[in-house]
């Protein structure tokens, strides 16, 4: 395994750990279980484990789950198998936010009993209102100079479930002048009542947000080194306001690095909820979607999306990643990886005219080109044979270097024939074509003269029908709903393509669910799920060269 490249952060650790700052790496992964895992969290969590493993630390996983109403098990156990199928391992423990929600109250307390907080009844929109703008500066809520004692009893009350949703919030008492709005009094727990939460069930109707929450989580669990995504750095002054007015064992730090964006995708949880609830796509896991789930029906490895993230790597800076960083950091651990085989996705029948009894039937063929330890097969031959329609034109344009009436090619693997004649039916669709074989060019160059095509083919009495789904962008444009426009408007209509009628080698018949192969001269394709023996299914991973933008 290569080294990782260094960055920022790597050396930051390396740093502290060299000063003796901390005697060991703690990082965790935070993610929200409201949907399934994406590219854009391997990004993290790749970072997060990564270091972890890099420094012999830990890093936690951490369901950071103060947004009941939206959030559920299916997605915690989703977030969890994806984590594993990545390669990594968050020990003994899965922590949760909701774990501290009790220690996480008494610290609220004591904002209360120090006048760091206070209870506002203020509604969302008038609060929205005090609130001020970048340029104008906020206005104290009237509720701001409550006394201690008013703040302890409305709070605990406010717990008690005397009170309805909306009508009162705790706030941190900062700054209502502060440059930095994330600092004008920020809500600290909000009231919501009848939400059953997926760990604490009905035990609260009081839930603390994400601000407060987080850093005192990070505390609560000796987290060295919280590393987040760039929105959050106006939010690392609440981030340390938080650990220096609650008395937490530790202070970790905050570090931000940018997010991945990734052309011809769409990341934001709200709008892959909208793809999958309005049937834009076939669930979470559907091979065109961009979570982990996706990716892995669609035939991506997990050391490939490791690559990926190591590729595009750490920095502070906003950027826009090719889709062909991902598809080649695919393209070569499948190139290295998957066996060999043929498969005919459009199927035209061809037939040897020339002494049929001393054709062989079987050839052997190795499995990959540059590893003998993929061993080889063998492979059915006979009279009847089935090629691509597109490895044969009958008017063929300048430069085709396939099947012409009259020309010569290669079958890959076995001998070279040429198209004698071209048969057709009574609307003149072509539907076969007679061949003459060159017996001489089994394993051989033909005698005096070149054959440059080559194309694949499969015997007719040998192979099995396959369905294939060709699958393609999602979208058309590479920043979809760019300039507020509605994102769904960008969907690439034609982002699957069935073939129901493809024929593959008997090799391929009995291959399992995430079985990945290329198909020569085709791409990488997968074995999708819905696979069976009578109509073994394979998913399009990724095409044999970079087509984008062409
Ligand atoms: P959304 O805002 O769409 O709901 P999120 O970022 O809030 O997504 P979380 O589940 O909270 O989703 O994310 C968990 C962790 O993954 C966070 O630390 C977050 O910063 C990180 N993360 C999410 N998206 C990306 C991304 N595109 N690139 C890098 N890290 C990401
Ligand atoms: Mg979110
Ligand atoms: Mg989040």
């Amino acid at each position: 395994q290569e080294t990782p490249r260094t960055h920022f952060i790597r050396q930051i650790i390396e740093s502290d750990l060299a000063s003796g700052k901390h005697a060991r790496l703690v990082t965790r992964f935070p993610p929200e279980p409201n949907g399934y895992l994406h590219i854009g969290h391997a990004k993290s969590i790749v970072l997060n484990f990564g270091l972890a493993q890099a420094f012999t630390g830990e890093c936690h996983l951490r369901f950071d789950d103060t947004n009941p109403h939206k959030e559920n098990l299916e997605f915690v156990e989703a977030i969890k198998q994806d984590v594993r199928w990545l390669g990594f391992d968050w020990g003994e423990r899965v922590y949760f936010a909701s774990d501290y929600f009790e220690q996480l109250y008494a610290f609220a307390i004591e904002l209360i009993e120090q006048g760091h907080a206070y209870v506002c009844d203020l509604t969302a929109e008038e609060t929205r209102l005090h609130r001020g703008t970048l340029t104008e500066p906020g206005r104290d809520s009237p509720y701001r100079n409550r006394s201690i004692a008013e703040n302890r009893d409305l709070f605990t009350r406010m717990r008690a479930g005397e009170f309805p949703d909306g009508a009162r919030t705790l706030r941190a008492r900062i700054d209502m002048a502060s440059p930095n709005i994330n600092l004008r009094d920020p809500v600290l727990y909000r009231i919501k009542h009848g939400v059953v939460h997926h760990q604490t069930g009905s035990a609260w109707c009081l839930y603390p947000t994400y601000d407060y929450t987080h850093p005192i989580s990070d505390a609560l669990e000796g987290v060295t080194h919280s590393l987040c995504t760039l929105e959050f750095e106006d939010h690392r002054p609440l981030y340390d306001w938080c650990l220096e007015h609650v008395s937490v064992p530790c202070q970790p730090r905050q570090i931000e690095f940018s997010r991945l964006n990734l052309e011809y995708t769409v990341m934001s949880k709200r709008r892959l909820t909208e793809l999958v609830a309005e049937g834009h796509v076939d669930g979470w896991g559907d091979p065109r979607m961009p979570t982990l789930a996706g990716l892995r029906r669609r035939g991506y490895t997990p050391a490939a999306i490791r690559d990926f993230c190591e590729r595009v790597g750490i920095t502070k800076s906003d950027n826009l990643v090719e889709m062909a960083l991902l598809e080649s950091a695919i393209r070569d651990d499948l190139d290295a990886h998957a066996p060999r085989r043929m498969a005919v996705l459009r199927p035209l029948k061809v037939v040897l005219i020339n002494d049929p009894e001393s054709l062989v039937d079987s050839i052997e063929a190795r499995n990959h080109p540059k590893d003998d330890g993929l061993g080889v097969r063998s492979i059915p031959f006979s009279r009847e044979l089935y090629i691509d329609q597109t490895d044969f034109a009958e008017n063929p344009p300048k430069g085709f270097k396939r099947l012409v009436p009259g020309g010569e090619v290669r079958l890959r693997n076995a001998y070279v024939i040429r198209c004698e004649e071209v048969i057709k039916d009574g609307q003149g669709r072509i539907v076969a074509l007679h061949a003459w074989v060159d017996h001489d060019t089994l394993g051989r160059d033909p005698q005096g003269r070149k054959v440059k095509g080559v194309i694949h083919w499969v015997s007719a009495d040998h192979a099995r029908r396959a369905e294939v789904r060709l699958y393609d962008r999602l979208f058309r444009t590479p920043v979809p709903g760019a300039g507020n426009a509605d994102f769904r408007a960008d969907i690439n209509p034609d982002s699957l393509r069935v073939l129901n009628e493809a024929l593959v080698e008997p090799a391929l018949a009995d291959a399992l669910p995430g079985e990945r192969f290329q198909f020569e001269r085709e791409g990488y394709f997968v074995v999708d799920p819905d696979t069976s023996a009578e109509r073994p299914v394979f998913n399009l991973t990724v095409g044999l060269r970079d087509t984008w933008g062409k």
